[in-house]
């Protein structure tokens, strides 16, 4: 964890919004339907900073990490990288984008394509840029494989050669030939045996500290997003409903969902005995968004109120912001 930079963020998300327009429903007289993945997502990542963005499978953490990549467009609002607008950038700066912010993947089984060797994998970043002699691609390769604890004996091996762990040191390295200075982490140890787990983040976390990298951690789990983020943003049905630095939301989690997430992670040891309280109900599918606060259906606070009213994204003086109307600031 590093100390959060009070200068202009490295990468801003302004008013995200993200919808679909779907064709018309069986037996429905409206032509089209829109649905909203995201609603409204501002956020922002500081220089050397970690972010952590929690919340379940389709939350729309994905959908948010594919357009900072400019994999998707946003129907609505910004991304800005270092003040500039990544949705106009084209040619070379387009191509400088691409080279600061690099993904590293869940699963390092289907990431890393299984008939290429270590080296034209790690490579390929270098070979598509097309800005690096061959000298300085296999320096660049043996420097960023080094980096993440791994030798010049690899560069001829396999992916189905090494371990779950070593392919996803594979797949940091991969990350790392163009220097970056953004990783957008989702769900980087999730496919990974717990016992590897803390191995790949202890060397995210030694990355950072000497390349001096920014990391979007995408997570469904809010145990490992608060011991390693600076600051924590929770997702639900596309929208940010609490957000604020790490220590605060660790001590006072004040959003119901947020508490939720909390309370349904297991127990680190089996003997442990802890009541844990598992969500209740599905999240609601975009299709059938919930009117109101979009947690309703799943609240045991919901009021009437909850039922009508969508309830906004307040602050405190310290930055720690909720959407609950039962929250006061
Ligand atoms: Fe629950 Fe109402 Fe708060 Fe939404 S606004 S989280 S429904 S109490």
């Amino acid at each position: 964890m590093t100390t959060a930079s009070p200068t202009r963020p490295l990468l801003e998300l302004k008013g995200l919004g993200r919808h679909l327009t779907l064709a018309r429903a069986p037996f429905s007289r409206e032509a089209t339907r829109t649905v909203s993945i995201l609603d409204n997502v501002n956020l922002a990542i500081a220089e050397n900073e970690t972010v952590g963005l929690v919340g379940e499978s389709g939350s729309g953490k994905t959908t948010t990490a594919r357009i900072i990549l400019r994999l998707d467009s946003p129907s609505s609002g910004q991304v800005l990288f270092s003040g500039e607008d990544v949705g106009r950038l084209d040619g070379r700066a387009l191509k400088s984008y691409r080279r600061n912010v690099q993904p590293v993947f869940q699963d390092p089984y289907s990431s890393l394509n299984p008939r290429l060797s270590v080296a034209t994998i790690v490579g390929e970043p270098l070979f598509v840029s097309g800005e690096f002699a061959k000298a300085e691609r296999r320096a660049r390769v043996l420097q960023a494989l080094n980096a993440v604890g791994l030798q010049a004996d690899a560069l001829g091996r396999y992916p189905h050669e090494f371990s779950g762990g070593q392919r996803q040191r594979i797949a940091i390295a991969r990350a790392l030939t163009l220097q970056p200075r953004l990783l957008i982490l989702d769900e980087p140890v999730s496919a990974l045996d717990i016992s590897i787990r803390a191995q790949v983040m202890n060397l995210l976390d030694e990355l950072q500290q000497r390349m001096r990298m920014s990391y979007l951690l995408i997570s469904h789990d809010l145990d490992l997003v608060v011991r390693v983020a600076d600051r924590v943003e929770v997702m639900y049905l596309g929208t940010i409903v609490e957000s604020g630095p790490t220590r605060s939301i660790a001590k006072e989690r004040r959003h119901p969902y947020t508490r939720a997430l909390f309370d349904s992670k297991l127990p680190a040891h089996p003997r442990e005995r802890r009541a844990i309280a598992p969500i209740e109900g599905e999240l609601a599918s975009p299709l059938n968004r919930p009117r109101g606060c979009p947690f309703h259906p799943r609240c045991a606070m919901a009021t009437e109120r909850c039922r009508v009213e969508a309830p906004p994204l307040r602050a405190d003086a310290a930055g720690h912001a909720t959407a609950c109307h039962m929250v006061e600031i």
